[in-house]
């Protein structure tokens, strides 16, 4: 049975975004992913890693902690801050919503995370931070005869 842990520990700096990504991609190499399963989970990564720079600590540094967990063919992923929190995660998570629309952001970032991932959640408390919860099921790839 294929089980496997990841935990990693770094300051929100923007240049942290390609490594976390490519960090993740790597881990999960074990599952075979597809090209674009691989693709999937690093934009979700870098999703949620922006969201800890810009949104959670707003350009302070702070902490963003990533555990990733294999489990059979699925990947389970965990992104935490301890930074500002959300206030209303409803309105959050829904598409084109930003709270900062003068810093040219979209409002894409968690409805992206949601589409390229199989399962999603956030949790948040204002004053204490936000943690991003994402699976992912690596189907294995069928063989042409
Ligand atoms: P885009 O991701 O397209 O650049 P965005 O970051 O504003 O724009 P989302 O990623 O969908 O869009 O996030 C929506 C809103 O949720 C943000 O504008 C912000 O108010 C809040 N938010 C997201 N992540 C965090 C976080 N880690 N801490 C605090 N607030 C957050
Ligand atoms: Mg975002």
């Amino acid at each position: 049975m294929t089980k496997n842990y990841l935990k990693l520990q770094f300051y929100s700096l923007p240049r942290n975004q390609a490594f976390a990504r490519d960090a993740v991609a790597a881990f999960c190499l074990e599952l075979n992913p597809s090209l674009s399963d691989l693709s999937d989970v690093k934009t979700a990564i870098s999703e949620a890693v922006t969201n800890c720079t810009v949104h959670a600590y707003k350009g302070n540094l702070g902490l963003v902690t990533i555990e990733c967990e294999i489990e059979e063919n699925s990947l389970h992923i965990k992104v935490s801050d301890t930074g500002r929190g959300i206030a209303d995660i409803n309105q959050a998570i829904q598409p084109f919503y930003t709270s900062a629309p003068s810093d040219e952001r979209s409002g894409m970032g968690f409805t992206i995370m949601q589409t390229f991932m199989d399962e999603f959640k956030v949790n948040s408390i204002q004053g204490e931070g936000t943690v991003v919860y994402m699976s992912k099921s690596f189907k294995a790839e069928v063989e042409n005869a």
